[in-house]
């Protein structure tokens, strides 16, 4: 489709004209340079009209009810006036062009509510590409007005990290295993998490769901002494347990802006952005430079033949890439 021009996005966007939005968020996801310099001139001026909304990151293993909590928390947010984003980072898209999170019908009661929009992950790009369109179309979801916005995540590889960089509240979803509750569980997500959430606390789970509950509470407490995140245990399927995690949310985030924490935390986020593009940028730049993929081949040989250092093997590559360096 071809591009409108810049001034017909931001008049859409701040008038949260929905077709519009989308078209923006289009915009922002296409890799084509012309689109990604008007989709920069849009968020520059949308810009001033971002930052108002409750931004909380979702993750848990595949299973875990991701989407019937989405489903369960968007309803309850709308019934109370608000209006609500769902964005989706879905790392096994950047991989194989496969699906793991699947699309927007999964809630199905949120997407035919009109105070609601649920847009899917990026479809294809690096794990940073994608992180870098979802967090633009973030801020666009912010400038059309929506009072939250979650962005949805599966707990494997990468992804949590990126999504916990772009969020002020990190919510994690975990279910009662057989026993051994911490086995299998990745230190790096409950590092990041905010507040952890043990799902299908329901019928002959309830009990279990509890036990776990108390076996996190103990392993955070060593883990992240002082700083906790607070555990609880909800049912997304019969509604049981959101409005209370909501509400220590609402709290929490309450509470860390009157401190200052969250400006701080959003700040460091911005310009942790900008240095990751960066770095994003110069990688790209590396592998493309045709000195650098003339030398690899043979340098890598070299490496693992132990004929040189790795050390000197990288000076080659930087020399390469950059005449003059010290390689
Ligand atoms: P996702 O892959 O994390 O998005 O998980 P889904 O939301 O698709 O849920 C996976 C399965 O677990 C579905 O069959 C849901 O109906 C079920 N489920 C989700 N939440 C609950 C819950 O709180 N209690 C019970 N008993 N089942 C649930």
């Amino acid at each position: 489709m071809k591009p409108l021009p810049a001034d017909a996005y931001v008049e859409g966007v701040r008038a949260g004209d929905r077709a519009l939005l989308a078209r923006a968020i289009t915009l922002v996801e296409s890799s084509h340079p012309r689109h990604e310099a008007l989709a920069q001139e849009v968020l520059t001026r949308l810009l001033p009209h971002t930052g108002g909304s409750r931004r909380v990151g979702i993750s848990g293993v595949p299973g875990v009810g991701k989407s019937t909590f989405i489903d369960a928390l968007g309803m309850h947010l709308v019934g109370a006036g608000r209006r609500v984003a769902v964005l989706a980072i879905d790392p096994s898209s950047t991989v194989s062009g496969g699906s793991i999170l699947g699309d927007k019908t999964r809630m199905a009661r949120l997407a035919r509510e009109p105070a609601a929009y649920i847009r899917p992950s990026p479809s294809s790009g690096t794990l940073g590409g994608v992180a870098r369109k979802t967090r633009e179309t973030l801020l666009l979801c912010e400038a059309a007005g929506f009072d939250v916005v979650v962005v949805e995540t599966v707990g494997v590889g990468q992804s949590e990290t990126v999504v916990a960089d772009m969020v002020d509240f990190y919510l994690v979803l975990m279910l009662a295993g057989a026993g051994d509750e911490l086995q299998g569980i990745k230190r790096g997500i409950l590092e990041v998490a905010d507040m952890v959430a043990i799902n299908k606390a329901d019928g002959d789970n309830k009990p279990r769901a509890e036990r776990a509950r108390a076996e996190y509470r103990a392993a955070l407490h060593l883990m992240r002494a002082g700083a906790e995140p607070e555990v609880t245990t909800c049912s997304a399927l019969e509604g049981t347990g959101i409005e209370t995690l909501w509400s220590s949310i609402e709290t929490h985030l309450g509470a860390q802006a009157v401190s200052g924490n969250l400006e701080r935390r959003r700040r460091m986020q911005q310009t942790g952005w900008m240095w990751s593009m960066v770095e994003d940028g110069l990688q790209a730049a590396l592998r493309a430079h045709p000195g650098v993929a003339a030398l690899v081949p043979s340098l890598e040989a070299d490496v693992l033949e132990g004929r040189i250092t790795p050390t000197s093997a990288a000076l080659r590559v930087l020399g390469a890439f950059l005449p003059g360096s010290r390689g």
